[in-house]
């Protein structure tokens, strides 16, 4: 059965003002659609057609002969998470379980803060920052292009897509204020405690 496009999972108005239903018209419905329609073409009449998007993703990723594919299959499940990771009226500090990891992990919130800022502004080109859980312990990571935490055998919790996509209408040359907005006003803290809970087990 073909992958499909997920419905996002709140009103395209809901992130305003920090991220534009306009952006989410090309984002979700253009970007991530196209990610999703390029993924079919490429599996389709294959054996990968009937396998899921992870085993798609750990089975393809560094094989140069299937990049078209990794990064297709990646960028499908990338964005889905990435839209999950987010609500209106999200963003500030963790409270519970997620508070505790990270102030286990980094010192306290403020600095995980400063870390997963950085990753996200210091990517170079097209990417993703990352909170992840490595190790049993929480981290941030920041990854080119497609890849993400799950090809390098880590799990992730939380994404922020630094691609020039994301955030170009909004906010033009200024990922940091982009990233600065997802920290401030838009993580979805339910979603990385779940998450999390899952990671552990
Ligand atoms: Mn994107």
């Amino acid at each position: 059965m073909p992958f499909e496009l997920p419905a996002l999972p709140y009103d395209k108005t809901a992130l305003q003002p920090y991220i534009s239903a306009n952006t989410l018209d090309f984002h979700h419905g253009k970007h991530h659609n196209t990610y999703v329609t390029t993924l079919n073409s490429l599996v389709k009449d294959t054996p990968l057609a009937d396998k899921s998007l992870e085993d798609i993703i750990k089975d393809s990723f560094g094989d140069a002969g299937r990049a078209a594919i990794f990064n297709n299959s990646a960028q499908v499940w990338n964005h889905t998470f990435f839209w999950n990771g987010m609500k209106g009226g999200g963003g500030g500090a963790p409270s519970g379980e997620v508070a505790a990891a990270i102030e286990g992990a980094f010192g306290s919130y403020e600095k995980f803060k400063d870390e997963f800022k950085s990753a996200c502004v210091t990517q170079f080109g097209s990417g993703w920052g990352w909170l992840v859980v490595d190790n049993g312990k929480v981290a941030v990571m920041k990854t080119p292009n497609a890849e993400n935490p799950m090809a390098h055998g880590k799990t992730a919790l939380l994404t922020c897509d630094v691609w020039e996509h994301a955030y170009y209408l909004d906010y033009q040359n200024r990922r940091p204020d982009f990233v600065q907005a997802f920290l401030d006003q838009l993580v979805n803290w339910d979603f990385v405690a779940s998450n999390l809970a899952t990671a552990k087990r």
